[in-house]
Protein backbone atom coordinates (compact mmCIF):
# COMPACT_ATOMS: atom_id res chain seq x y z
CA UNK A 1 0.00 0.00 0.00
CA UNK A 2 2.94 2.86 1.22
CA UNK A 3 4.99 1.16 -2.46
CA UNK A 4 1.79 2.14 -4.42
CA UNK A 5 0.45 5.43 -2.82
CA UNK A 6 4.34 6.47 -3.40
CA UNK A 7 4.06 5.20 -7.34
CA UNK A 8 0.57 7.51 -7.70
CA UNK A 9 1.88 10.36 -5.94
CA UNK A 10 5.13 10.31 -8.25
CA UNK A 11 2.98 9.89 -11.29
CA UNK A 12 1.01 12.95 -9.59
CA UNK A 13 4.14 15.18 -9.44
CA UNK A 14 5.59 13.71 -13.21
CA UNK A 15 2.66 15.24 -14.19
CA UNK A 16 3.10 18.60 -12.99
CA UNK A 17 0.62 17.76 -9.99
CA UNK A 18 1.26 18.86 -6.38
CA UNK A 19 -2.10 17.26 -5.68
CA UNK A 20 -2.72 16.11 -2.09
CA UNK A 21 -3.87 12.56 -2.18
CA UNK A 22 -7.00 11.33 0.03
CA UNK A 23 -6.78 7.70 0.14
CA UNK A 24 -9.91 6.04 -0.80
CA UNK A 25 -10.17 3.31 1.53
CA UNK A 26 -14.89 2.79 1.25
CA UNK A 27 -15.87 -1.20 1.13
CA UNK A 28 -13.11 -2.26 4.02
CA UNK A 29 -10.48 -1.14 2.16
CA UNK A 30 -11.81 -2.46 -1.17
CA UNK A 31 -11.45 -5.46 1.02
CA UNK A 32 -8.20 -5.22 2.38
CA UNK A 33 -9.42 -4.19 5.83
CA UNK A 34 -9.90 -0.61 6.62
CA UNK A 35 -7.65 -0.80 9.90
CA UNK A 36 -4.64 -2.04 7.78
CA UNK A 37 -5.31 0.33 5.16
CA UNK A 38 -5.61 3.52 7.86
CA UNK A 39 -2.00 1.77 8.70
CA UNK A 40 -0.44 1.57 5.19
CA UNK A 41 -1.81 4.88 3.82
CA UNK A 42 -0.11 6.50 7.04
CA UNK A 43 1.77 8.73 4.52
CA UNK A 44 -1.65 9.77 2.76
CA UNK A 45 -3.12 13.48 3.32
CA UNK A 46 -6.30 11.89 3.49
CA UNK A 47 -8.77 8.67 3.87
CA UNK A 48 -11.85 8.93 1.61
CA UNK A 49 -14.60 6.69 2.73
CA UNK A 50 -18.58 5.97 2.95
CA UNK A 51 -19.92 5.59 6.33
CA UNK A 52 -19.97 6.40 9.21
CA UNK A 53 -18.92 3.10 10.80
CA UNK A 54 -16.08 3.09 8.45
CA UNK A 55 -14.80 6.80 9.59
CA UNK A 56 -15.10 5.82 12.93
CA UNK A 57 -12.94 2.81 12.62
CA UNK A 58 -10.14 4.69 11.15
CA UNK A 59 -10.68 7.46 13.96
CA UNK A 60 -10.66 4.37 16.45
CA UNK A 61 -7.29 3.29 14.53
CA UNK A 62 -5.86 6.76 15.35
CA UNK A 63 -6.02 8.53 12.43
CA UNK A 64 -6.08 11.53 13.09
CA UNK A 65 -5.92 13.52 9.93
CA UNK A 66 -8.94 14.73 7.15
CA UNK A 67 -11.71 11.77 6.57
CA UNK A 68 -14.05 12.61 3.16
CA UNK A 69 -17.61 10.88 3.53
CA UNK A 70 -17.74 10.46 -0.69
CA UNK A 71 -21.25 10.33 -0.73
CA UNK A 72 -21.78 13.13 2.25
CA UNK A 73 -24.74 12.76 4.95
CA UNK A 74 -27.30 9.90 4.57
CA UNK A 75 -29.32 11.55 6.77
CA UNK A 76 -29.46 14.22 9.41
CA UNK A 77 -28.70 12.10 12.20
CA UNK A 78 -25.29 11.88 10.57
CA UNK A 79 -24.44 15.25 10.94
CA UNK A 80 -23.49 15.23 14.76
CA UNK A 81 -21.30 11.99 14.14
CA UNK A 82 -19.95 13.89 11.12
CA UNK A 83 -19.05 16.77 13.50
CA UNK A 84 -17.92 15.01 16.22
CA UNK A 85 -15.54 13.13 14.10
CA UNK A 86 -14.04 15.74 12.13
CA UNK A 87 -14.84 14.62 9.18
CA UNK A 88 -15.26 16.56 5.63
CA UNK A 89 -18.40 15.72 3.45
CA UNK A 90 -19.17 15.93 0.32
CA UNK A 91 -22.53 17.73 -0.64
CA UNK A 92 -24.37 16.32 -3.71
CA UNK A 93 -27.91 17.54 -3.71
CA UNK A 94 -30.61 19.73 -1.94
CA UNK A 95 -31.26 17.66 0.50
CA UNK A 96 -27.81 17.51 1.85
CA UNK A 97 -27.45 21.25 1.68
CA UNK A 98 -31.04 21.39 3.37
CA UNK A 99 -29.66 19.17 5.92
CA UNK A 100 -26.96 21.90 7.07
CA UNK A 101 -28.98 24.70 6.62
CA UNK A 102 -31.80 23.10 9.32
CA UNK A 103 -28.93 21.90 11.91
CA UNK A 104 -28.49 23.05 15.46
CA UNK A 105 -24.97 25.40 15.41
CA UNK A 106 -22.30 22.99 16.05
CA UNK A 107 -18.90 23.14 15.12
CA UNK A 108 -18.46 23.81 11.47
CA UNK A 109 -17.80 21.05 8.70
CA UNK A 110 -15.35 21.14 5.71
CA UNK A 111 -17.49 20.66 2.75
CA UNK A 112 -16.88 19.43 -1.12
CA UNK A 113 -19.36 20.27 -3.46
CA UNK A 114 -20.35 17.86 -5.96
CA UNK A 115 -20.91 18.71 -9.53
CA UNK A 116 -22.78 16.27 -11.79
CA UNK A 117 -20.63 16.99 -15.17
CA UNK A 118 -21.94 14.42 -16.89
CA UNK A 119 -21.86 11.06 -15.20
CA UNK A 120 -25.28 11.10 -14.18
CA UNK A 121 -24.64 9.32 -10.57
CA UNK A 122 -24.09 12.02 -8.11
CA UNK A 123 -24.20 15.61 -8.48
CA UNK A 124 -25.44 19.10 -8.76
CA UNK A 125 -26.17 19.69 -12.45
CA UNK A 126 -24.28 22.45 -14.49
CA UNK A 127 -26.86 24.91 -14.81
CA UNK A 128 -27.42 24.74 -11.11
CA UNK A 129 -24.29 24.80 -9.47
CA UNK A 130 -24.13 28.20 -8.91
CA UNK A 131 -27.16 27.72 -7.00
CA UNK A 132 -25.89 25.43 -4.72
CA UNK A 133 -22.99 26.87 -4.34
CA UNK A 134 -24.32 30.11 -3.30
CA UNK A 135 -26.45 28.51 -1.22
CA UNK A 136 -22.80 26.68 0.79
CA UNK A 137 -21.43 29.89 0.64
CA UNK A 138 -24.19 31.23 2.75
CA UNK A 139 -23.82 28.28 5.35
CA UNK A 140 -20.34 29.05 4.90
CA UNK A 141 -20.46 32.77 6.04
CA UNK A 142 -22.84 31.24 9.05
CA UNK A 143 -20.31 29.37 10.29
CA UNK A 144 -21.92 25.74 9.63
CA UNK A 145 -18.95 25.06 6.66
CA UNK A 146 -15.61 25.37 6.79
CA UNK A 147 -13.39 24.68 3.52
CA UNK A 148 -15.94 25.15 1.12
CA UNK A 149 -14.40 22.59 -2.40
CA UNK A 150 -15.90 21.56 -5.93
CA UNK A 151 -15.43 18.16 -6.69
CA UNK A 152 -16.91 15.83 -9.55
CA UNK A 153 -16.13 11.93 -11.21
CA UNK A 154 -14.95 11.09 -14.32
CA UNK A 155 -17.04 8.34 -15.90
CA UNK A 156 -14.25 7.22 -18.75
CA UNK A 157 -10.98 8.15 -17.52
CA UNK A 158 -9.77 4.93 -18.49
CA UNK A 159 -11.35 4.86 -21.52
CA UNK A 160 -10.01 6.05 -25.17
CA UNK A 161 -12.69 8.60 -24.38
CA UNK A 162 -10.64 10.27 -21.59
CA UNK A 163 -12.46 13.13 -19.79
CA UNK A 164 -14.53 13.50 -22.79
CA UNK A 165 -16.44 16.95 -21.98
CA UNK A 166 -16.63 16.30 -18.15
CA UNK A 167 -13.13 18.07 -17.63
CA UNK A 168 -14.50 21.15 -19.87
CA UNK A 169 -18.01 21.12 -18.05
CA UNK A 170 -16.51 21.30 -14.44
CA UNK A 171 -13.77 24.21 -15.35
CA UNK A 172 -16.48 26.01 -16.85
CA UNK A 173 -19.16 25.63 -13.91
CA UNK A 174 -16.38 26.49 -10.85
CA UNK A 175 -14.57 29.24 -12.88
CA UNK A 176 -13.91 31.89 -10.73
CA UNK A 177 -15.02 30.29 -7.32
CA UNK A 178 -12.52 30.15 -4.52
CA UNK A 179 -11.94 26.64 -3.11
CA UNK A 180 -10.10 23.35 -2.97
CA UNK A 181 -10.97 20.87 -6.21
CA UNK A 182 -10.77 17.46 -6.35
CA UNK A 183 -11.56 15.20 -9.67
CA UNK A 184 -9.20 12.36 -10.32
CA UNK A 185 -9.93 8.68 -9.33
CA UNK A 186 -6.91 6.77 -10.34
CA UNK A 187 -7.01 5.98 -13.92
CA UNK A 188 -7.62 9.76 -14.31
CA UNK A 189 -4.96 10.66 -11.35
CA UNK A 190 -2.00 8.31 -13.45
CA UNK A 191 -3.05 9.72 -16.96
CA UNK A 192 -4.70 12.78 -16.76
CA UNK A 193 -2.26 14.38 -13.69
CA UNK A 194 -2.50 17.90 -14.99
CA UNK A 195 -6.29 18.01 -14.09
CA UNK A 196 -5.61 16.77 -10.09
CA UNK A 197 -6.34 20.09 -8.79
CA UNK A 198 -5.62 20.27 -5.19
CA UNK A 199 -6.66 16.20 -3.91
CA UNK A 200 -6.31 13.33 -5.71
CA UNK A 201 -8.80 10.99 -5.02
CA UNK A 202 -7.29 7.42 -5.91
CA UNK A 203 -8.68 3.56 -4.82
CA UNK A 204 -7.38 0.67 -6.85
CA UNK A 205 -4.35 2.03 -7.96
CA UNK A 206 -3.43 1.98 -4.38
CA UNK A 207 -4.32 -1.80 -3.69
CA UNK A 208 -1.88 -2.32 -6.57
CA UNK A 209 -4.68 -3.03 -9.44
CA UNK A 210 -5.13 -1.74 -12.34
CA UNK A 211 -7.81 1.04 -13.30
CA UNK A 212 -7.10 0.50 -17.25
CA UNK A 213 -8.45 -3.20 -19.56
CA UNK A 214 -5.19 -3.00 -21.36
CA UNK A 215 -2.25 -2.01 -19.10
CA UNK A 216 -1.48 -4.11 -16.22
CA UNK A 217 -0.73 -2.77 -12.66
CA UNK A 218 2.99 -4.31 -12.98
CA UNK A 219 3.24 -2.02 -16.50
CA UNK A 220 2.39 1.06 -13.95
CA UNK A 221 5.13 -0.18 -11.58
CA UNK A 222 1.81 -0.95 -8.87
CA UNK A 223 2.31 -4.09 -6.31
CA UNK A 224 -0.13 -6.06 -5.39
CA UNK A 225 -1.38 -5.28 -1.90
CA UNK A 226 -3.17 -8.91 -1.37
CA UNK A 227 -2.47 -12.32 -2.07
CA UNK A 228 -5.12 -15.28 -2.25
CA UNK A 229 -3.77 -18.17 -0.96
CA UNK A 230 -4.79 -21.71 -0.59
CA UNK A 231 -3.63 -25.39 -0.85
CA UNK A 232 -4.53 -28.97 -2.39
CA UNK A 233 -6.77 -30.78 -0.49
CA UNK A 234 -7.33 -34.24 -2.41
CA UNK A 235 -6.00 -34.59 -5.95
CA UNK A 236 -8.24 -37.03 -8.25
CA UNK A 237 -6.87 -39.19 -11.23
CA UNK A 238 -10.14 -39.17 -13.80
CA UNK A 239 -10.14 -41.52 -16.77
CA UNK A 240 -11.47 -40.10 -20.39
CA UNK A 241 -14.82 -38.71 -20.04
CA UNK A 242 -14.69 -38.29 -16.65
CA UNK A 243 -16.43 -35.31 -15.12
CA UNK A 244 -15.51 -32.65 -12.61
CA UNK A 245 -17.68 -30.94 -10.00
CA UNK A 246 -21.34 -29.53 -10.16
CA UNK A 247 -23.31 -29.64 -13.44
CA UNK A 248 -20.84 -32.36 -14.82
CA UNK A 249 -19.22 -28.98 -16.57
CA UNK A 250 -15.89 -30.25 -17.35
CA UNK A 251 -15.45 -33.51 -18.80
CA UNK A 252 -11.56 -35.03 -19.45
CA UNK A 253 -10.63 -35.46 -22.45
CA UNK A 254 -8.35 -38.25 -21.56
CA UNK A 255 -6.92 -39.58 -18.44
CA UNK A 256 -5.35 -36.45 -16.13
CA UNK A 257 -4.96 -35.64 -12.71
CA UNK A 258 -6.72 -32.83 -11.08
CA UNK A 259 -6.56 -31.05 -7.61
CA UNK A 260 -9.05 -29.82 -5.01
CA UNK A 261 -8.34 -26.52 -3.64
CA UNK A 262 -10.05 -25.79 -0.29
CA UNK A 263 -11.13 -21.87 -1.78
CA UNK A 264 -14.79 -21.30 -3.32
CA UNK A 265 -17.30 -18.25 -3.56
CA UNK A 266 -18.12 -18.83 -0.27
CA UNK A 267 -14.46 -16.95 0.02
CA UNK A 268 -14.99 -14.79 -2.89
CA UNK A 269 -13.60 -16.42 -5.45
CA UNK A 270 -16.09 -15.68 -8.59
CA UNK A 271 -18.45 -18.53 -9.11
CA UNK A 272 -19.06 -17.33 -12.85
CA UNK A 273 -15.28 -17.85 -13.64
CA UNK A 274 -15.37 -20.28 -16.15
CA UNK A 275 -12.97 -23.46 -17.00
CA UNK A 276 -9.37 -22.28 -18.32
CA UNK A 277 -9.26 -19.18 -16.03
CA UNK A 278 -6.03 -18.76 -14.60
CA UNK A 279 -4.54 -20.20 -11.03
CA UNK A 280 -1.11 -20.83 -10.16
CA UNK A 281 -0.20 -24.63 -8.14
CA UNK A 282 3.19 -24.93 -6.67
CA UNK A 283 4.72 -22.54 -8.94
CA UNK A 284 3.36 -23.42 -11.68
CA UNK A 285 0.91 -21.69 -14.29
CA UNK A 286 -2.47 -24.03 -15.14
CA UNK A 287 -6.15 -23.63 -15.13
CA UNK A 288 -9.42 -23.81 -13.13
CA UNK A 289 -11.61 -27.03 -14.01
CA UNK A 290 -15.90 -27.58 -13.84
CA UNK A 291 -17.80 -25.02 -11.70
CA UNK A 292 -16.89 -23.20 -8.90
CA UNK A 293 -17.76 -24.85 -5.43
CA UNK A 294 -18.79 -22.83 -2.32
CA UNK A 295 -15.94 -24.53 -0.31
CA UNK A 296 -13.60 -25.61 -3.31
CA UNK A 297 -12.30 -25.61 -6.82
CA UNK A 298 -10.62 -28.02 -9.55
CA UNK A 299 -7.36 -27.66 -11.17
CA UNK A 300 -5.80 -28.55 -13.60
CA UNK A 301 -2.53 -30.55 -12.46
CA UNK A 302 -1.18 -32.13 -15.75
CA UNK A 303 1.58 -28.77 -16.14
CA UNK A 304 2.06 -29.62 -12.20
CA UNK A 305 2.66 -33.90 -12.38
CA UNK A 306 4.72 -33.19 -9.10
CA UNK A 307 1.99 -31.59 -7.38
CA UNK A 308 -0.08 -33.72 -4.31
CA UNK A 309 -2.34 -32.53 -1.29
CA UNK A 310 -0.53 -29.61 0.86
CA UNK A 311 0.86 -28.04 -3.30
CA UNK A 312 0.20 -23.86 -2.48
CA UNK A 313 -2.13 -22.22 -4.41
CA UNK A 314 -2.22 -18.99 -5.26
CA UNK A 315 -5.57 -17.38 -6.64
CA UNK A 316 -4.24 -14.19 -7.10
CA UNK A 317 -2.04 -11.28 -6.45
CA UNK A 318 1.41 -13.01 -6.12
CA UNK A 319 3.37 -15.56 -8.75
CA UNK A 320 2.78 -13.46 -11.36
CA UNK A 321 -0.95 -13.75 -11.78
CA UNK A 322 -2.91 -10.60 -11.35
CA UNK A 323 -6.38 -9.92 -9.76
CA UNK A 324 -6.99 -8.08 -13.07
CA UNK A 325 -6.28 -11.24 -14.86
CA UNK A 326 -8.48 -13.55 -13.04
CA UNK A 327 -11.48 -11.05 -13.29
CA UNK A 328 -10.99 -10.21 -17.09
CA UNK A 329 -11.54 -14.44 -17.53
CA UNK A 330 -13.91 -14.00 -15.07
CA UNK A 331 -16.17 -11.24 -16.79
CA UNK A 332 -15.44 -8.54 -14.28
CA UNK A 333 -12.83 -6.44 -12.95
CA UNK A 334 -10.58 -6.43 -10.11
CA UNK A 335 -12.33 -4.08 -8.10
CA UNK A 336 -15.32 -6.63 -7.51
CA UNK A 337 -13.16 -9.42 -6.36
CA UNK A 338 -10.96 -7.46 -3.95
CA UNK A 339 -13.97 -6.21 -2.35
CA UNK A 340 -15.90 -9.48 -2.35
CA UNK A 341 -12.94 -11.60 -0.19
CA UNK A 342 -15.17 -12.73 2.26
CA UNK A 343 -14.73 -12.32 6.16
CA UNK A 344 -14.32 -16.16 6.81
CA UNK A 345 -10.79 -16.17 4.98
CA UNK A 346 -8.19 -15.92 7.13
CA UNK A 347 -5.71 -13.02 6.33
CA UNK A 348 -2.07 -12.87 7.04
CA UNK A 349 -0.14 -9.31 7.68
CA UNK A 350 3.00 -9.30 6.11
CA UNK A 351 5.95 -6.65 5.99
C1 LIG B 1 -14.47 4.89 -5.47
C2 LIG B 1 -14.24 6.31 -5.76
C3 LIG B 1 -12.97 6.78 -6.10
C4 LIG B 1 -11.80 5.85 -6.33
O1 LIG B 1 -11.93 5.22 -7.59
P1 LIG B 1 -10.81 4.23 -8.16
O2 LIG B 1 -11.27 3.92 -9.52
O3 LIG B 1 -10.82 3.03 -7.27
O4 LIG B 1 -9.53 4.96 -8.10
C5 LIG B 1 -12.80 8.15 -6.27
N1 LIG B 1 -13.84 9.00 -6.12
C6 LIG B 1 -15.08 8.58 -5.80
C7 LIG B 1 -16.17 9.57 -5.67
C8 LIG B 1 -15.32 7.23 -5.63
O5 LIG B 1 -16.56 6.81 -5.34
Amino acid sequence: MTHNLDAVRRRLRAGGSAARVWAVVKANAYGHGIERAAAGFAGADGLAMLDLAEAARCRDAGWAGPIMLLEGLFEPADLAVARQLGLTVTVHCDDQLRMLETAPAGPPLDVFLKLNSGMNRLGFPAARYAGAYARAQALRQAGAIGTLGHMTHFATADMPAGLGDQWRVFERATAGLPGPRSVCNSAASLRFPEVAGDWARPGIALYGASPFDGESAAALGLRPAMALRSRLIDVQSLGEGDAVGYGARFRAPSPMRIGVVACGYADGYPRHAPSGTPVVVDGVRTRVLGCVSMDMLAVDLTPVPQAGIGAPVTLWGADGLSVDEVAQAAGTIGYELLCALAPRVPVRTEA
